[in-house]
Parts: structure tokens; C-alpha cells; sequence
């Protein structure tokens, strides 16, 4: 626990700007970024989110919008047809059920088609301000380097984070680590003499991936 704050503090004074690397100002277009985001950079899909939330603005938009013409604007992202049938799918749920309004709580957002916990804890801490741990591939590296959990599985991951950092930190926390992950701590060749948090570390894991 002592060790997690330490290193919360440290990586809040190197990132202080980070925060959701995706492009969004409402719940509904979270959603629809964060189902783009799976197995594609945020970058690209700030490129492709712009024209998609010019055609479809309200959820009805994009419950009604047709699989064809939802593929044509998503389609760099990747695994268009996929994602255009969940977003289609996580849509006609939330104008059914929902009353058109993305729901608050991880209970309702898992039953959503496309959505998992960690879709759900991007939607719940960057949305609505519910702290929520968003364990992603930077998230499993670099927790395990660090030796705060061992675990493989995101979700055990999730489980064992929630003991040790503060809950109020747990949004943040997210986006620090992929920040951290992304900018030293990465996957092939992590820059450990440039990071602030070596004197920490016992970098486990890492001969694994140098
Ligand atoms: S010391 Fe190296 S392995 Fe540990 S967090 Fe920093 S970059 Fe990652």
C-alpha cells in the first residue's frame, strides 16, 4: 500500500496532464470511441470519431444508423464489422432499456453487447466521475514490472489494484500506468535508466521482454 502511493505520487509530478487520450464530450460518444479504441490506437480513432459524430449525434443516431454505413466510417479502426454491430447492438440496448441515456452503474454497461469491465470503467471514471480501474495490455506490463500484481487476468488484476490504491485515485491511476507504459515502460525495450520510478522497481518480467 505504501509502495503504491509512492509511486501514485511520483508518476501524478511526471504526467500531470494525463488523462483520457480519446476525443469525446458526452457519455454516448465514450462509448462509441472506447468500443473503436479495442486493438487500435486512440490516435486513429480521434481521427475517424469527428465525421461519425458529425451523421449520428443522439443514441437513437447510432441505433439507427445502418451496419453498412456505420462500417464506411469506422472502418480504419479495424474489426469494423465487430465493432459497428456493437455499437449498433450497445445502442438499441440503451434507447430500449435506457431510456437513451448510457447507464451509471458496471452492472448495467456489462450487459451492453461489446462492453466489458474495462469498457465499462473507461465509460464510469472519464463519464461520470465513478472511480473505476481500467486494466489494459500497458496496465498488466507495468503493474506486474512494478510488483504491486502479479496477476495475468485483467480483472484479477482489477480485483487485487482495488485493495492497494486509494479509490479516488483509481481513474487516475489508469491513466498514469498507460502513460508510464507508453512513454518509458515499454513492452519491448522499456527506458528504465530515464524512469522515475526505477529506484522502486524490481522489474519483474523484464528480461521477459528485452
Ligand atoms: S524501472 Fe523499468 S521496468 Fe520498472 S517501471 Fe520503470 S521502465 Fe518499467
Amino acid at each position: 500500500m505504501k509502495k503504491a502511493l509512492k509511486i501514485i505520487q511520483i508518476l501524478k509530478k511526471t504526467y500531470p496532464d494525463a488523462k483520457c487520450a480519446l476525443d469525446f464530450k458526452n457519455p454516448e460518444q465514450l462509448l462509441v470511441a472506447t468500443i473503436l479504441s479495442a486493438q487500435c490506437t486512440d490516435k486513429r480513432v480521434n481521427l475517424v470519431t469527428p465525421a461519425l459524430f458529425k451523421r449520428c449525434q443522439k443514441s437513437k443516431d447510432f441505433s439507427g444508423i445502418s451496419q453498412k454505413e456505420l462500417e464506411t466510417y469506422i472502418r480504419s479502426t479495424g474489426f469494423y464489422s465487430n465493432k459497428a454491430k456493437s455499437i449498433r447492438g450497445a445502442f438499441q440496448m440503451i434507447c430500449e432499456k435506457h431510456g437513451g441515456q448510457v447507464p451509471k452503474t458496471m452492472e448495467e454497461l456489462v450487459k451492453l453487447p461489446g462492453v466489458g469491465r474495462k469498457t465499462a470503467n473507461v465509460i464510469l471514471g472519464n463519464a461520470y466521475d465513478i472511480p473505476g480501474l481500467t486494466v489494459d495490455t500497458h496496465m498488466l506490463r507495468v503493474n506486474k514490472r512494478l510488483g504491486l500484481s502479479l496477476e495475468k487476468d485483467a480483472v484479477k488484476m482489477e480485483r487485487e489494484l482495488m485493495k492497494i490504491v486509494p479509490k479516488k485515485d483509481w481513474t487516475l491511476y489508469s491513466h498514469l500506468v498507460i502513460h508510464h507504459g507508453r512513454a518509458i515502460c515499454n513492452a519491448r525495450k522499456p527506458l528504465c535508466s530515464k524512469c522515475p520510478l526505477e529506484k522502486l522497481c524490481p522489474k519483474n518480467g523484464v528480461e521477459k521482454y528485452v
